[in-house]
């Protein structure tokens, strides 16, 4: 066991769904320190019971997080030891703590990770999509519009695209994927490590079509992962030319529905879904001064 001097901050990863995955590195600590900082105290009131652990909590969340640093800071300083946890899963992925940890950093504190759960290493552990590389998109845009740039700026990726999602979103998501990555083998992880969890792998399309037959697939939570340009069958250099033809099809004035039919045939991928990229690219060569 190493020795970790008084006044550390340790940045505990709580479990995502199956109680079971907190570990007994963690449990100790939660049990040794002076106070835990929480994202949202009751909710892990209920974990510190299940453990027995009775410590002073103290909320830390996005509203509040810059004003807690000079705080924790002092209880730092006089010596005292902090755990930071969040609802589930790793603090600071997708979860507050950014701000303490560097504001702690820059003090020159002692800051510990006592890793755990986190779902999207989870998900991307069983998914069967390349894991050598791979970028992390957090949560996508709620917007539309703003999401279908996040995912048009990933297009000619080569590895892995991961991110999360909520099941309010999760058909939104799909339907946007089905518009500009048609061909991508995508996996969703679902309430992993949970009594339901899922994985289900497809085309986006085949997906809508598996959430359509059973609505019960669109709960829960998810990770969403895409397989990069690199193992579609379509290299960066085929969604370059994926571009290229359906630039040539509407400069040479084929008709949107016509240019679908010739660019699902000669591209794979659903007619529906070359309509929809075709419109979108003829609106937006419409707009170009
Ligand atoms: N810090 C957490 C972690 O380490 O994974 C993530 C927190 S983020 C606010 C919550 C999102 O993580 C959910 O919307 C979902 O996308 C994903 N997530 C968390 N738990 C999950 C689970 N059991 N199954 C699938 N996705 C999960």
């Amino acid at each position: 066991m190493t020795y970790q001097p008084p006044g550390t901050l340790y940045v505990v990863a709580t479990p995502i769904g199956n109680l079971e995955d907190l570990t007994p590195r963690a449990a100790r600590i939660l049990e040794s320190v002076s106070r835990i900082a929480a994202e949202d105290t009751r909710h892990s009131a209920r974990l510190l019971n299940h453990l027995g652990i009775n410590k002073p909590l103290l909320s830390l969340h996005e509203h509040n997080e810059a004003h807690r640093v000079e705080a924790l800071d002092a209880y730092l300083e006089a010596g005292e030891s902090i755990a930071l946890v969040s609802d589930a899963g790793t603090p600071l992925i997708s979860d507050p703590g950014f701000i303490l940890v560097r504001a702690l950093r820059l003090r020159n504190r002692h800051v510990v990770p006592v890793p755990g759960a986190c779902a999207l290493t989870a998900a991307l552990s069983a998914a069967g999509l390349p894991t050598d590389r791979f970028t992390f998109a957090g949560f996508l845009p709620a917007k539309a519009g703003a999401r279908r740039q996040t995912l048009e700026s990933y297009l000619k990726r080569e590895e892995t695209l991961v991110f999360y999602e909520s099941p309010h979103r999760i058909l939104a998501t799909l339907e946007a994927l089905e518009e500009q990555m048609p061909a991508r083998p995508v996996v969703l992880a679902r309430e992993l490590t949970k009594t339901f969890e899922t994985f289900l792998q497809g085309t986006p399309a085949e997906l809508l079509a598996t959430l359509a037959e059973d609505p019960n697939q669109a709960r829960g939570e998810f990770v969403v992962m895409i397989g990069g340009a690199s193992i579609t069958g379509a290299s960066s250099e085929q969604a370059v030319d994926d571009e290229t033809l359906l630039k040539t099809l509407l400069d040479e004035g084929v008709g949107v529905k016509q240019g679908a039919a010739i660019a699902a045939k000669l591209l794979g991928g659903r007619k529906k879904a070359w309509y929809e990229r075709l419109l979108l690219m003829k609106s937006e060569a419409q707009i170009k001064p």
